[in-house]
């Protein structure tokens, strides 16, 4: 089995030259796959992991808008659905100049396991674009929008693939893109994209349902070793919406986060960073976080540096792929670190997972512990199907639930497998194992 795993390996990364995220996805989840091969030898008659690495639709696309000076600008559109095997394709939109296809690829890829992890019926998809919303004023950035939505209208429906937000797509981005699809279609459909408003469609939590399912899975991991939150020093990258809300879930349940970051450099708050501060700098005014720092005493910013300087005994990487590596880690690691919940899409590099692991610190992986997100995109489709709009209170209860049962499913799944607390093989076996059973039966 070990030598077809890496045939097939073989043939997905000459498949996709010079992919190098998707690259790393996939080896990553393949490493996991051989026992799963050796028990189910009909995932390999089917085909099903030469299957699963090829997308079932690839659009690239242009995307022209004329910026505030008057000029024409083209930037690339991406949409790449993945697997539809458990549901609708589902999965944000990333608007980032470091956007090409491979990352839209190695996004879309976690997005299967992720999805199917959460339990609800959705497949996986990723999209965007390498439009830079930095800098740009709000009329730039809605004339982006709706430029790019009226190219990605005609392959998207609440039943055919229904994408939310990512990085540089918030609740504004998602309301334009919205209003540009009800305008060319003439249908209020609102189940075609989630991460709405809560005034016309969305659903209460989404917004914090990224950040704080990770914090929620931290949690239980911790649990596992008679830990908790209460009273741990937390350390976390990014400061967009899944830090925020990673950072607020964490001090709820006693943490005291001391550092967070933006792609320029890092704040240090010894106190433990003042939420209503930073969201003001960050969300209200879009300022840089060193913005933080000079408006609060004791606080200070360290430009061009890592937040992962700062000792933690728990890290939630929530800003990007490969922020996180071995470098760091071992800096961590000697300074006491515990555990580490991933917020953001592979924020780890394989080379400080495997440090991680050997040290015995906890680890869970981006595609179990940030499910959250998705996992309550999944709920705002409900809502909209049944025209329903549930309370906060119960929205959040449905979200504990699931990060509860994704929490327990890894950690079962690994130990099933012979390798207990590693939640890497059990979320890539557990994610993996719910698609192909559904490949199998749809037939090929
Ligand atoms: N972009 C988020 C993720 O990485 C959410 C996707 C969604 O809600 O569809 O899972």
């Amino acid at each position: 089995m070990q030598v077809q795993l890496e045939r097939v390996l073989e043939q997905v990364l000459a498949r996709n030259p010079g992919e190098r995220e998707f690259h790393q996805a996939v080896t990553e989840v393949f490493e996991s796959l051989g026992p799963v091969l050796e028990r189910n030898p009909q995932y390999v008659d089917a085909a099903v992991l030469e299957r699963l690495c090829e997308p079932e639709r690839q659009i690239i696309f242009r995307v022209p808008w004329v910026d505030d000076a008057g000029q024409v600008r083209i930037n690339r559109g991406f949409r790449v659905e993945f697997n539809s095997a458990l549901g609708p394709f589902k999965g944000g939109l990333r608007f980032h100049p470091s956007v090409y296809l491979g990352i839209v690829k190695f996004l879309g890829f976690e997005q299967v396991f992720k999805n199917s992890l959460t339990g609800m019926p959705i497949g996986g998809a990723k999209g965007g674009s390498d439009f830079d919303p930095r800098g740009r004023s709000a009329g730039e950035v809605m004339r982006f929008c709706q430029s790019f939505m009226t190219e990605l209208y005609r392959h998207i429906g609440e039943y055919t693939d229904v994408p939310a937000g990512d990085i540089g797509v918030g609740g504004r981005e998602i309301g334009w893109l919205f209003g540009q699809y009800k305008r060319i279609t003439n249908r209020y459909e609102s189940g075609v994209i989630t991460g709405k408003g809560v005034t016309w469609g969305g659903s209460l939590v989404r917004t914090e349902a990224t950040g704080y399912g990770t914090v929620l899975f931290a949690e239980r991991m911790l649990a596992t070793r008679g830990l908790g939150l209460d009273g741990m020093r937390v350390v976390v990258s990014g400061s967009g919406n899944v830090a925020i809300h990673a950072i607020e879930k964490a001090q709820a349940l006693g943490g005291h986060v001391v550092a967070c970051s933006d792609s320029l450099g890092y704040v240090v708050d010894e106190a433990g960073i003042d939420l209503e501060v930073l969201r003001q700098v960050r969300d209200v005014e879009r300022l840089p976080v060193e913005q933080y720092a000079a408006r609060r005493s004791g606080a200070h910013y360290v430009p061009s540096a890592r937040v992962w300087q700062v000792d933690a005994q728990v890290a939630l990487p929530c800003a990007t792929q490969n922020e996180l590596d071995e470098t760091d880690v071992k800096r961590l690691v000697e300074s006491g670190l515990l555990a580490v919940a991933e917020g953001a899409n592979m924020p780890t590099t394989p080379e400080a997972v495997a440090l991680l692991q050997s040290a015995g610190v906890l680890y869970a992986p981006g595609k179990a512990a940030n499910a959250g997100g998705v996992a309550t995109s999944a709920l705002e489709m409900q809502q909209n199907a049944s025209r329903d709009a549930w309370s906060f209170e119960h929205t959040e209860e449905r979200l504990a639930g699931i990060m509860a049962r994704i929490h327990d499913s890894c950690a079962e799944t690994a130990e099933e497998y012979g390798d207990p607390g590693n939640y890497v093989l059990g979320a890539n076996i557990a994610g993996f194992t719910k698609v192909a059973d559904a490949m199998l039966a749809l037939g090929v």
